[in-house]
């Protein structure tokens, strides 16, 4: 098995990543990722990447081996969505103080909890985390989950993802390696089938593949593992029986559809399920490539069949939001495969794109959207919280459509705004999700807090019938200054 550095120099080399490719050797060996910006709060540390993309696994215990505030840091943070076990809502931490890191009492500790959590909630795997702490103390977590597996009889699965590696997006792909080491192919399913797909980088997001898992059942397509969003612990050791991959998010775990296309020959695509077009071409590659793999050619003809009835469905209802969103302009602050797959099903509503961020997106993701929007001027790499402010207003935007973090810019700018991003309430996957996108843009567009919120304040007009005399006037602004420029400052 490779060192973690070696597994580092590993994912800063995928040869499946348009990124790297375009980059010289010595490029390469810096890698992509830029390390976090000291002060900055934005992204996140490797460990919470590596949290990110196991902890929608449901039923596993996910034990974090750190100081408390680790784990403080990075739970529960994403919306993903159960249909089942609950295991994974629970918070599990060794609760290293300094004591045990002097006295040497934390590898004892880990197998400690280990026993402790097998006892009380019997789990079919339980995920250790390795932090920066136990890390830099030099635990071999390794070991420790080698000898817990063997003593309690179930997988105990190392997680080397030390915080201090790198940013979020390395933590997402040394999650990926974590479950081709220890996890994928270690069970062999005895209901393997011709139709059977892996969906990878998909994370079920205010549970919005359930908006999607149907139209598959209606094809006989089963997911055999959609991972993470909503998995089992069994769904993920038998996912290299699959015939055919989907990866809906590219940069995070492009190393496990490419390895598993290279062990187990399970080919795969990238694709999107947002916006009517897509979600039809999605369905249309899935079914091409299992019937390549040996499913029966029908498929191909009753997926089209599934497409016609199903877009027909989605575009009469579309067709009320329509004349409300037509020629409505969109600032998008997003990334990843959302930053092409969204302001395509904007188009699709005839909606005009004013801007959209690249910064996380890779070459493939770039060409889409310049293949959409033919003005190169609305990307844009990174904008500081003060451009987008500016923008908004030079723009002329209706709507902004972004994560959290910004959530701010446009509601001071009086715009409104609707969350895309992983803490987002509402499922926009599918057909049924693009129908939810568009009545949510109309619901944020057309809500009458606008036209009050733009209204001048109380204190910004006198108030009918209370003229103030130019004396009144004259003191107020002596209270606050001298000129009009100060009264602003008092
Ligand atoms: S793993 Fe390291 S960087 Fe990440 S939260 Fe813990 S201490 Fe901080």
């Amino acid at each position: 098995m490779l060192s973690l550095s070696a597994k580092i120099q590993d994912a800063f080399n995928e040869p499946a990543c348009e990124n790297n490719r375009s980059k010289d050797a010595e490029a390469r060996k810096k890698g992509c990722s830029k390390p976090p910006t000291p002060g900055a709060a934005a992204g996140g540390c490797a460990f919470d990447g590596a949290k990110v993309v196991l902890q929608p696994i449901t039923d596993v215990a996910h034990l974090v081996h750190a100081p408390l505030a680790c784990e403080g840091n990075s739970w529960d943070n994403r919306g993903t969505a159960s249909s089942g076990p609950m295991l994974w809502r629970t918070s599990f931490t060794t609760d290293l103080t300094e004591l045990d890191v002097v006295m040497g009492h934390s590898e004892r500790k880990l197998f400690k909890a280990i026993r402790e959590i097998n006892e009380a909630y019997a789990p079919p795997a339980i995920f250790v985390y390795a932090t920066c702490v136990t890390a830099l103390i030099g635990d071999d977590i390794e070991a420790v989950c080698k000898r817990a597996a063997e003593k309690f009889g179930l997988p105990v699965v190392p997680i080397d993802a030390p915080g201090f590696v790198g940013s979020k997006n390395l933590g997402n792909k040394l999650a990926g390696e974590a479950l081709l080491d220890h996890v994928i192919g270690t069970v062999e399913p005895d209901d393997a089938g011709p139709r059977d797909i892996n969906i990878l980088g998909e994370f079920n997001l205010s549970g919005e593949f359930w908006l999607v898992r149907p139209l598959l059942d209606k094809l006989g397509i089963r997911v055999r593992a959609c991972i993470p969003g909503d998995a089992r612990y069994l769904d993920i050791a038998t996912a290299h029986r699959a015939q055919a991959a989907m990866m809906v998010c590219s940069t995070a775990l492009i190393n496990l559809a490419r390895k598993m296309e290279e062990r187990w020959d399970i080919p795969f695509f990238e694709g999107s399920f947002y916006g009517v077009t897509d979600t039809s071409e999605a369905l249309r590659q899935i079914a091409e490539l299992v019937v390549k793999k040996g499913a029966e050619p029908e498929l191909i003809s009753r997926t089209e069949a599934l497409i016609a009835a199903e877009e027909a469905k989605a575009w009469r209802r579309l067709e009320a939001y329509r004349p409300r969103l037509q020629g409505k302009r969109v600032l998008l602050n997003t990334g990843g495969v959302k930053s092409w797959s969204i302001v395509h099903a904007l188009t699709e509503l005839g909606m005009e794109i004013v801007g959209t961020s690249i910064k996380k997106s890779t070459v493939d993701d770039r060409e889409r959207i310049k293949q959409i929007l033919k003005n190169e001027n609305h990307m844009y790499e990174t904008m500081t919280p003060r451009e987008l402010y500016s923008s908004l207003a030079e723009q002329n935007a209706d709507i902004m459509l972004s994560g959290g973090r910004t959530q701010f810019i446009a509601l001071k700018a009086k715009i409104p705004w609707l969350d895309i991003n992983q803490e987002r309430h509402h499922a926009y996957a599918g057909y049924e999700g693009m129908v939810e996108l568009a009545r949510q843009i109309d619901l944020a567009i057309h809500n009458p807090i606008w036209e009050q919120v733009r209204e001048p304040a109380p204190w910004e007009e006198p108030l009918a019938g209370q003229e103030r005399s130019g004396e009144e006037s004259a003191s107020i602004l002596n209270l606050c200054g001298k000129t009009a420029r100060h009264v602003g400052e008092c």
